[in-house]
């Protein structure tokens, strides 16, 4: 079995604690490796490392920093296919949807790259006589990531490429669920030339979770994961003085209105529901159809959920993998028997996919679903997806907001006006129209709302650049001529 080992100071680090965990290939439901749980003393190391490496680091130009990153944006895409098996490996998403994954998540080391842009400041000539003004902003120090299951790759590069070009060092902690996609990404930056300690990988679990949030030195903290944990992470990490962005869960939406092309709105929920088996944090789970919308929009939802083709994520065939463990599978069916029994309406029932040696939960469709059932409320993180029916386009809008989450929402339409009210009062943090998973380009920033993220900075685009910078201004002097009195009086501008 393939023992999998820490990065530290520019080399695997071999493992302390003893403690491990297995890595499970979710296709075959058989282990296929074993990751270390790291205890206080390799993240110590790690910190150390990356603590030391910050003071030269912070001070390296610019233009090398951004040479270190167009040569990793190469090695990263060159290595795509690489990244994207070793994806659909240990996560079990099919292979194109891995490698969307990659090119996501490169996309922000393309916006990285253009660092020397980013953080130019301003400056103010003359501000009062023979005064001048400038402003720029600062790397934080050694910062820490820590990262879901869900998007190995993705989620890790919205934070450590801009973390890095901004001049700080950085610690990842990646899920344990599927941890080697993020060795390859250290040897690549080794590769690409960044200078040892720069960027660290630790494995494990809580035990390094709380260490990293507690450590004194560590600067920042950037979590996206579930919401009860995001919700502790951002407690834990402020208390000890930490900048922290806590990404949490999600229950998205799609509400389609009467005049919306429902072919189109019911092949695009279906690709959003069902994607990597429901394991998005943008994933569509719940939709809320609207007046004479819901009875064609629900039969067609039936059709395309029974055509999806499930099977292990490395097989061309495919177009929906395994679940990600034998738990999440044996979690995601309990909701679908739960709601059953409750009398919900299951209109398409994963649980019939045919048996197979890994953790398969089939399409799940759920109608005329109250947001009362447990169903609809939680975040099942599966591909189960539940109609709700609205009978009015505020009744919707009233549905959306009540949500405890507010990650992403989609509206299906042909109306600009219903667009524009919509857009205006959903109070969500990622909106799309006629576009079921608005995922925001590397150049905006990604982020939701309420439950779904704690912490007022959103990750990556500007937003990401300010996490991992803070701001100074300076004011200068250069008196000529005679000298002034001295005035004790609060400086006003001549
Ligand atoms: P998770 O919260 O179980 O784990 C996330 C990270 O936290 C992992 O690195 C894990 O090791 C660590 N962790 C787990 N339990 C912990 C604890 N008690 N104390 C300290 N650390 C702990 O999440 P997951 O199951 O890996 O990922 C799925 C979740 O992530 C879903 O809820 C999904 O919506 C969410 N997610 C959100 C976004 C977003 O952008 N908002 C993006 C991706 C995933």
């Amino acid at each position: 079995m393939r023992s999998i080992e820490h990065w530290i100071d520019g080399k695997p680090a071999e493992p302390l604690s003893g403690r491990t965990a297995s890595v499970w290939n979710p296709a075959t439901g058989q282990p296929q490796a074993t990751v270390p749980l790291a205890g206080s003393a390799e993240v110590d190391t790690a910190v150390a490392a990356a603590a030391q490496a910050w003071h030269s680091w912070r001070e390296t130009s610019l233009t090398a920093r951004t040479k270190v990153l167009f040569a990793f944006r190469d090695l990263v895409e060159r290595h795509t296919d690489d990244l994207a098996r070793m994806i659909t490996a240990e996560h079990g998403k099919v292979l194109d949807d891995a490698r969307g994954e990659v090119t996501r998540g490169r996309e922000v080391i393309d916006f990285a790259c253009g660092i020397p842009q980013l953080l130019k400041g301003s400056y103010s000539d003359q501000v009062s006589t023979a005064v001048d003004s400038y402003t720029f902003r600062q790397s934080l120090g050694v910062c820490a990531g820590i990262t879901p299951f869900n998007f190995p790759v993705m989620v890790p590069m919205w934070m450590h490429p801009i973390a890095i070009a901004c001049g700080n060092t950085f610690i990842l902690k990646p899920s344990e669920r599927d941890p080697s996609p993020s060795n390859l990404i250290a040897e690549l930056y080794a590769e690409a030339g960044l200078p040892a300690g720069v960027f660290n990988v630790v494995h494990g679990d809580k035990e390094a979770v709380d260490r990293l949030l507690d450590h004194p030195d560590i600067a920042a903290v950037s979590f996206v994961g579930s919401t009860p944990v995001a919700r502790y992470v951002h407690q834990r990490a402020s208390a000890s003085g930490k900048r922290v962005q806590a990404l949490g869960g999600a229950k998205n939406h799609a509400v389609v209105l009467p005049d919306a092309d429902l072919a189109d709105a019911a092949r695009q929920i279906t690709a959003a529901a069902y994607g990597s088996a429901g394991q998005r944090c943008m994933a569509i789970s719940a939709v809320v159809a609207v007046g004479s919308a819901a009875d064609e929009l629900v039969a067609l939802l039936t059709e395309q959920a029974r055509r999806v083709r499930v099977g292990p994520g490395d097989a061309e065939s495919s177009e929906m993998g395994p679940v990600i463990t034998a738990e999440a599978r044996d979690r995601i069916t309990g909701y679908v028997t739960r709601a059953a029994e409750a009398g919900v309406s299951l209109v398409v029932d994963g649980r019939e996919t045919p048996t197979r040696d890994g953790f398969f939960v089939g399409p799940t469709l759920f109608d005329t679903v109250s947001t009362d059932a447990e169903v609809y409320r939680d975040e099942v993180f599966g591909p189960v997806l539940v109609v709700v029916r609205a009978d009015s386009f505020d009744d919707a809008v009233r549905i959306v907001n009540a949500s405890e989450y507010g990650n992403g929402v989609a509206l299906f339409t042909g109306s600009g006006a219903a667009v524009r009210r919509f857009t205006r009062a959903v109070t969500v943090g990622m909106v799309g129209v006629n576009v079921p998973v608005p995922v925001p380009m590397a150049y905006h920033s990604f982020g939701g709302w309420k439950n779904s993220l704690f912490g007022d900075t959103h990750v990556h685009g500007p937003e990401g650049v300010n996490f991992y910078t803070r701001g100074k201004v300076v004011t200068t002097r250069w008196p000529s001529g005679s000298p002034s009195a001295v005035s004790l009086s609060f400086p006003t501008t001549s």
